[in-house]
């Protein structure tokens, strides 16, 4: 069985997802200190009491996720929930890794790299290979649906099918969707460039109560297929990557959020 030490882990993640291009709400990296031999991971989108427990019984030297600690603007005290996730990593000596806006854009392991996968969207790309983007912060991606053109209605269906979880439409439903923008989680305050940016509907993971006056008003699609559920992919990527890079075992757990 092949193992890795935690610091040369990290610096190949740092490496390929280069944390240092965004600013980001939480720190990306080794955010909590953990064994310094690495011979298991588990994946997951969040780092919660949850799947430290399902890390401590896999016998996990590390989590990496999506979503992990520390959060810009949150209460810094050690205190309730965070004490207790907290005590649980250090006391089983589990390494918390995290990448979160670096996980979102990557353009191949990235969270809208593989949900344009996922729900067959063709991603724009530019003259360099790289994705057109549309907005501040470069997250929301641009592109059409596979087939060329799909009511909302039928891009709804085929949302709900792959992502198991039925989506929130905003808009005509007999609207003809071709040109779409989409952004993983939390990213309804984006709908407006997606608009700018000529897309007949915009595809993101939570809702905002503003989104619908912007649907009505401008005639653009709003689509919330949930936060955990659009997060699901690139993480999972990642994994497969450590499997592939360093033969490492792997592991995505997947602990439901109806969020
Ligand atoms: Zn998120």
């Amino acid at each position: 069985m092949s193992e890795i030490f935690t610091q040369d882990l990290v610096k190949w993640l740092d490496e390929n997802l280069k944390p240092h291009l965004y600013q980001d709400y939480a720190p990306n990296g080794l955010q909590v200190q953990g064994k310094s031999l690495i011979k298991k991971v588990i994946l997951g989108v969040t780092a919660s009491q949850a799947l430290l427990e399902k890390a401590i019984e896999h016998r996990a030297d590390a989590v990496i996720v999506h979503h992990g600690w520390f959060w810009k603007n949150e209460d810094v005290r050690i205190v309730g929930t965070k004490y207790q996730r907290l005590a649980l990593a250090i006391r089983h000596e589990i390494n918390v890794i995290g990448y979160h806006l670096p996980l979102d854009a990557h353009p191949e392991w990235g969270n809208n790299a593989q949900l344009a996968k996922v729900l067959d969207l063709q991603p724009f790309y530019d003259e360099q290979g790289l994705p057109q983007t549309c907005g501040k912060g470069g997250l929301v991606w641009t592109g059409s649906v596979a087939s060329g053109e799909l009511t909302l209605t039928e891009l709804g269906v085929l949302i709900s099918q792959r992502l198991e979880r039925e989506p929130l439409l905003i808009g005509d439903k007999n609207k003809k969707i071709k040109k779409v923008a989409w952004c993983t989680g939390g990213a309804q305050g984006w709908f407006q460039d997606a608009i700018e940016a000529g897309a007949d509907a915009y595809i993101t993971g939570e809702a905002s109560e503003q989104v619908f006056h912007l649907a009505q008003e401008t005639g653009a699609a709003f689509i919330s297929a949930g936060h955990h559920a659009t997060e699901r992919y690139g993480i999972q990527a990642l994994g497969n990557a450590l499997i592939d890079r360093f033969g490492i075992e792997a592991l995505f757990v997947d602990i439901p959020n109806p969020v």
